[in-house]
This record gives C-alpha cells, sequence and structure tokens, in this order.
C-alpha cells in the first residue's frame, strides 16, 4: 500500500490552523486547506503492514489502506468510493472524529501515524469541491415505512441506509432544525453548518422527508406513529445532562454546558440577535468544569465571547504525554490531550473537585471552593487531600459533566426497557424488546463519538432492512450483507 518505505522517507504533517488572535475573531473553522500534493505524500506513509490495525481501531472499519492507496495515486474519485462504502459522513468525522485509527496504526509504534483523519477529510471535500456526490435513489420502493426518532449522525446514517434499499423513511426531529448535537452542541468553529446543510440535501433528494419540530410522544402520538410505519428507529441521543449536587448550583451564574453552547449555536445561526446575559461570557472569569469534548468546546465558545479568562477543571489526574506499560498500542491512548480550543487559552487545573458556589445576597455567583483530590487510578475513586481548600473568584461557571443517558418520556411510551446503565435496552440486532422497534446511538451505547453514532446508525439499518424483508443486502462492518 502506498509507496514501499514512503513511510521512512516522509514525516507526518499535520492539519494547518489559523493563528489564535485570527480564529478568535470569529466562529468559522480555522483549518488551512492542504495542498492535494502534500497530501498524496502523506498518504504514501501507509506502510504494508500485512494485518492493517486501523481496520478495527475505527467502528465503521473504515478500508484504510485502500484510500490511502488511490489518493497516492491520484484516484481521489476511486478514493472517494472507497471510503463512501462504509462510512456516510466522512465530512463529519474527518473533522471531528478523535481518530481511534491513528491510535491503532502499525506505523504509530515506531513513528507518528499516518495522517488518516486529514486524508480523510480531504478526499470528501474533493469530492464536494467537483461535485462527485450525487443523490443516490433506490432503483425501486419496497413499500415498507420506517419512522426514525432523532435526527443526529445516527439518524442520518440509518435514514440514507434504510432509503437506499427502498423503504420509505420519515425522520422525526424535535428541534427546529436537522443534525443532533452535530448542529446545536458542537460550535461552528468544529463544524460550519453548511456542512450539515449540505449533506442533509443530498439526503432529501434521495427521497428521505424530514420532519422538524415534532416531538415524538408529545406532537405525535405513540399509537399514530406504531399505525403508520412498519418499523421505528429510536436514535434520540443521551440527552439527560449530568448536574453537580452541591451547595450554591442554583446560582445566576452557574450554567449548563448544553445550553450555553445550544444558545451560542442559535446566536451564530442568527435565530438570536443578541446573548442572554447569562449565556454571554464576555468580561467574565469563567470556570468550565469538566473536561472532554464538551468542555473544550465551552472553553473555545468563552475566548470567542471575549471572555476576561479561563480556567477548566478536572477531576482526574493529569495524563502523561506517553502511554504508559498497563496502555500498551493499539488501544486507545489515556494521554494528554491539548485540542484547538486549549491552544486559544486556558488554566487547566488537575485533581481538583468543587465543593460548593458561592452567591452575593443577590444570588449571584461571585466564586467557588475546591479540594483537591488523589485519585485512584485503578479504581477511579478519589481522596480529598486535607488543608486543599481554595477559593477561586468566578463570575461564571459552566458545568460540562457529561449525559446520564437518554430522556424516559419515549421509551416509556413506547414499552420499551432502560437497562441498567440508564440506556434504551436492546439486543446484539439493536432491537427493543418490541420486535419492530429498534434503537442506535447515544441513547443505546452512552454518550460516545459521531464515528460510533454513524456506526451503530448502519449496523441498525441492517436488522430494521432483514426484520422487513427477511434478509438485507446492507453493509455491515467487516462484511457485505446476507449475500
Ligand atoms: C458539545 C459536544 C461536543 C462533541 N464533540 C464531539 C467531537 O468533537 N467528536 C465526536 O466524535 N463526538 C463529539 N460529541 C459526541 C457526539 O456529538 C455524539 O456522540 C453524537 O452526536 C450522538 O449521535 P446520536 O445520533 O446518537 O444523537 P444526537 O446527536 O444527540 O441526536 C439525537 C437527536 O434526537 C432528537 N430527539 C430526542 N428526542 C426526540 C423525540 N422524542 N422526538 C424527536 N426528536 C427527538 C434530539 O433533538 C437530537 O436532535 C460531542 C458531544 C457534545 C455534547
Amino acid at each position: 500500500m502506498g509507496k514501499i518505505k514512503g513511510f521512512k522517507e516522509i514525516d507526518r504533517i499535520d492539519e494547518k490552523y489559523l493563528p489564535v488572535r485570527d480564529r478568535l475573531k470569529n466562529y468559522k473553522e480555522f483549518t488551512l486547506t492542504s495542498k492535494k500534493s502534500e497530501l498524496e505524500n502523506q498518504s504514501a506513509r501507509c506502510m504494508d503492514c500485512g494485518v492493517p490495525f486501523c481496520h478495527s481501531g475505527c467502528p465503521l472499519g473504515n478500508l484504510i489502506p485502500d484510500f490511502n492507496d488511490l489518493v497516492y495515486n491520484k484516484k481521489w474519485r476511486e478514493a472517494l468510493d472507497v471510503l463512501h462504502s462504509t462510512n456516510n459522513f466522512p465530512e463529519f468525522t474527518g473533522r471531528l472524529c478523535p481518530a481511534p485509527c491513528e491510535a491503532s496504526c502499525v506505523l504509530g509504534i515506531i513513528d507518528p501515524p499516518v495522517s488518516i483523519e486529514l486524508i480523510e477529510k480531504n478526499i470528501i471535500e474533493e469530492g464536494f469541491r467537483n461535485s462527485w456526490i450525487k443523490p443516490v435513489k433506490p432503483l425501486s420502493r419496497t413499500g415498507k415505512k420506517v419512522a426514525i426518532i432523532g435526527s443526529g449522525p445516527a439518524g442520518l446514517a440509518a435514514s440514507q441506509q434504510l432509503n437506499s434499499v427502498g423503504h420509505k423513511i420519515v425522520v422525526f426531529e424535535r428541534d427546529n432544525k436537522v443534525g443532533g448535537l452535530l448542529r446545536y452542541g458542537i460550535p461552528d468553529f468544529k463544524l460550519e453548518k453548511n456542512i450539515i446543510d449540505r449533506r442533509v440535501k443530498i439526503l432529501k433528494e434521495e427521497g428521505i422527508e424530514f420532519k422538524c419540530n415534532v416531538n415524538i410522544g408529545v406532537d405525535i402520538l405513540i399509537d399514530d406513529l406504531q399505525k403508520k410505519f412498519d418499523a421505528i428507529l429510536i436514535s434520540t441521543g443521551s440527552t439527560k445532562k449530568r448536574f453537580l449536587n452541591i451547595p450554591g448550583n442554583d446560582l445566576h451564574g452557574v450554567e449548563q454546558a448544553m445550553d450555553f453552547l445550544t444558545h451560542n449555536n442559535k446566536f451564530v445561526d442568527n435565530q438570536i440577535n443578541s446573548h442572554l446575559d447569562r449565556f454571554n461570557a464576555k468580561d467574565k472569569n469563567v470556570i468550565v468544569i469538566g473536561g472532554g469534548d464538551t468542555g473544550s468546546d465551552c472553553i473555545g465558545t468563552s475566548n470567542r465571547h471575549g471572555a476576561s479568562s479561563v480556567i477548566n477543571f478536572e477531576l482526574s489526574n493529569k495524563p502523561g504525554k506517553k502511554r504508559n506499560s498497563s496502555n500498551p498500542w493499539p488501544y486507545w491512548p489515556f494521554t494528554l490531550k491539548t485540542t484547538s480550543s486549549h491552544q486559544e487559552g486556558v488554566s487547566r487545573e488537575w485533581s481538583i473537585l468543587t465543593k460548593k458556589f458561592i452567591g452575593d445576597k443577590h444570588n449571584n455567583l461571585i466564586g467557588l471552593q475546591t479540594v483537591n483530590v488523589e485519585v485512584d487510578l485503578t479504581t477511579g475513586e478519589f481522596n480529598e487531600i486535607p488543608n486543599s481548600e481554595k477559593i477561586w473568584d468566578c463570575d461564571m461557571v459552566i458545568l460540562a459533566l457529561g449525559f446520564t443517558g437518554p430522556e424516559e418520556y419515549l421509551p416509556n411510551m413506547l414499552e420499551v426497557d432502560i437497562n441498567n446503565k440508564g440506556n434504551i435496552s436492546s439486543n446484539s440486532d439493536y432491537q427493543t424488546k418490541k420486535n419492530n422497534i429498534f434503537t442506535a446511538g447515544d441513547c443505546r451505547r452512552g454518550q460516545s463519538l459521531i464515528v460510533w453514532a454513524i456506526s451503530e446508525g448502519r449496523e441498525a439499518s441492517y436488522h430494521i432492512d432483514k426484520y422487513l424483508m427477511g434478509k438485507s443486502n446492507l453493509p455491515r462492518k467487516n462484511s457485505h450483507g446476507d449475500l
């Protein structure tokens, strides 16, 4: 694959960004376009490793050495077909995936891995630039109807798969626009929303119907849905926010990350003219509690608002820069991650637990109290370090503590089970205890990643198609359907 010995001759190149001072001026994506010749060179680093661990590292089973080889040989169009054969939306994963494929790249044992994600993003963008990506309508219709509840990446991937084999698909979304967390969680500086619109336009042209502002269980009753559709997919995400049950958590100035980010995404989309003060970080001392993607997005957004200072608290210990012996290749490396938002300005504090929020007499937040902790790496339990209490002044706290599972009203109305992790229960065929009701994405696996949501949407589609037709030709990870 690629160029024999290419990995010995060529160094890894990462995507380049606009300087921080420029990118903080607005909410646009700030990556610089890579030269095609440079990318062709980068794909030459993919070596003939024999067992490409990247295949299994990727939840979609992307055929990475194959598209690298095609890019190296300047066959971008063919590379696009290979990429699309396993991934409905490389434009999302190519921008946003933490790239477990790169963590398991064999070259990574001795050298920086192949820049797989960068190559993926450029294959898909080359496809859109050249208008190679066209709607593909099914040749015939089966007469079966499938309702998809939720239009995040899981629901969108399932809609495209199931439509491709001729079922009539209606996607119901309770928000005013399609996309799930891609639309109202992830900020534009990571994913401009015209990237979602561009893809949804194609899905519509393929024949998929989208109904926004429809909250299933509230605006459309379950009985109606069951009567009109032969199968239902629940892909409603993991939307129950985790709270911090400590004194002062109801003070003005303590906000949930998703409320803050949704508000900002609507502001950037001109749905709101100006920021509500509670969601405006301008000239405020902001503390973001919780790391992860959500915390990082709150840091980037606060800096774009013009916050006076941004601090990030993490309960866990500061990870090392390199893998330790209990976390070897090809597993996901639990090492220090520095995102583009971290680079834009934040003070990161580790092993720290927030004990209480402090307010003034008007119930406005003016600070918080913390204690340092010692985290036991094997059990995850932590002990407070005596006499380590500290008061931090702040005007705004953003809680980025993750989600505890899907909201229960819909599963309850559909009479499907919730498991002991708080997620919608299904068997290995993504089927709930009701034969005609399936589930996929964060509501099934718990809060996760876009690449997993797409993968779940594709896998569930295979099982829905098989349920409707007795067999299915839809591809699955590492297989090509039943035939
Ligand atoms: C701030 C933030 C940043 C993130 N950044 C990244 C990242 O950089 N990379 C990455 O890989 N992952 C990231 N993630 C995780 C990723 O976004 C999710 O794993 C993914 O979106 C889950 O997809 P999903 O389709 O399962 O659900 P969602 O994207 O949550 O979509 C579910 C949809 O269902 C709708 N819905 C719910 N109930 C109903 C109902 N009753 N009727 C109609 N519609 C309903 C919701 O409105 C929503 O639109 C991030 C998450 C957050 C919160």
